[in-house]
């Protein structure tokens, strides 16, 4: 799998690290129910076939947090962007994970 890097043009899997599902949001640790809010959050997630957005590093090149769209069934990826100017629910996972 190649992934088409917005600043350094397609590169090799090996650049990147994969960080996760890029929109779920972190809970508030300060809410009451806090513990069931990341035992949901860590652990229950659905993973059904088709497109998926993805939180991907850029590790071994520009250090950029990107939002990769891809088939999970295919692996054919139809989107990247950068993190920032990714969707809110994007942006709020990259905002914690930086
Ligand atoms: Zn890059």
């Amino acid at each position: 799998m190649r992934i088409a890097c917005p600043h350094c043009g397609e590169r090799s899997l090996d650049e990147f690290l994969y960080s996760g599902d890029a929109t779920v949001t972190r809970p508030d640790f300060a809410s009451p129910t806090a513990m069931d809010e990341y035992v949901a959050y860590t652990f229950e997630r659905a993973n059904p076939p088709g497109l998926h957005r993805e939180l991907w590093y850029h590790a071994a090149g520009c250090h950029a947090w990107l939002v990769v769209t891809r088939n999970v069934s295919t692996h054919a990826i139809t989107k990247v962007e950068l993190a920032r100017d990714a969707a809110p629910a994007a942006k709020a996972s990259t905002k914690d994970a930086v």
